[in-house]
């Protein structure tokens, strides 16, 4: 996936705890063959390749996940979209590139969620445009996060936390105590812009720090406006904490996208969501869930 996995377990058997680090580390590997759009063999990169010339039989688990995908573009307006990739693969970050507005232009109508049809029946996908690409990258960690706690649980964890990147969940708490996560200053790594004492739950964190190069005194980055092909620039970081990393991560995506106050309106359509966002000029905004600071 290109980041880093951390696993933290308690149990009073030093085996049981090793055994079921080492099976949320294979379920993270397995989950990146399947998904991840750089892998030629992938089911992804076969979805890519093929479903704008036929239907394209897929695994249930893919097939939901693209679901689930779908549901959250519908909510938000399309936002979170996964057809981003149609423009979003034209950008490479580590070489510094991206595509000229011209080729973003031509490329710009393959944004659309709308035609990616899928088909309940027969779990196929099917892309109604030639040229269509998608990519999970907004949604697949957190996925991956929510499989391992399904692991953990089942080994008899009842207090842990995995880390994927940007998504996390906390299973339990920390021996009677809360987690502290710390949210992350965007301009400045070493800072902490607020800490948040957490248990039981899932928590993401999207930034325009994650993946970027800076040109012209511009920074391109990996979270891309479905409605002009680039990167977002009125959000450095948006923070979502939910019941599920799966909906934790499509959801720090979108409300990254969304910002503040098109984004809180989302966010509050779901029972027990809360968030964070940090606008481009260093302004914290929280979701009335949350009480804000003095
Ligand atoms: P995250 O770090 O979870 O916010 O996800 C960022 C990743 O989501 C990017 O690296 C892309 O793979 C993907 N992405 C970028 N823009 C969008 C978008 N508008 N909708 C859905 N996924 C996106
Ligand atoms: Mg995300």
């Amino acid at each position: 996936m290109g980041t880093q996995v951390a696993v933290d377990v308690w149990h009073k058997d030093k085996n049981i705890a090793a055994q079921c680090s080492d099976k949320v580390f294979i379920e993270m590997r397995r989950i990146d063959e399947l998904m991840s759009p750089f892998k030629a063999d992938s089911e992804l990169a076969l979805i890519n390749n093929l479903a704008a010339k036929q239907e394209v039989r897929i695994s249930n688990e893919l097939f939901d996940l693209i679901k689930f995908s779908l549901e959250i573009s519908k909510k938000s307006a399309g936002a979170f979209d996964i057809t981003f990739a149609s423009v979003g693969y034209l950008y490479d970050y580590r070489q510094g590139l991206k595509p000229s507005d011209d080729v973003i232009n031509n490329k710009l109508e393959f944004i659309n969620y709308k035609n990616i049809k899928l088909n309940n029946k027969n779990k196929s996908i099917k892309f109604s445009r030639h040229g269509m690409r998608i990519d999970l990258g907004g949604i697949a960690k957190g996925y991956a996060v929510d499989n391992a706690i399904a692991i953990l649980k089942k080994c008899g964890i009842k207090n842990g936390m995995v880390s994927a990147g940007g998504d996390s969940r906390i299973l339990g708490d920390r021996q009677g105590r809360s987690w502290m996560m710390g949210v992350r200053h965007p301009r400045n790594k070493n800072d902490i812009a607020v800490k948040l004492p957490l248990t039981n739950t899932a928590i993401s964190t999207s930034g325009d720090y994650e993946r970027f190069f800076i040109e012209d005194g511009k920074r391109y980055h990996h979270i891309i406006k479905p409605a002009t092909g680039k990167s977002v620039d009125t959000t450095w970081s948006a923070t979502v904490m939910a019941d599920s990393a799966t909906l934790s991560d499509a959801l720090s995506t979108t409300l990254f996208v969304l910002g503040d106050k098109k984004g809180f309106k989302l966010i509050d359509s779901y029972k027990g969501v809360d968030a964070i966002v940090i606008n481009s000029k260093g302004k914290m905004f929280y979701s009335s869930g949350l009480v804000a600071p003095n």
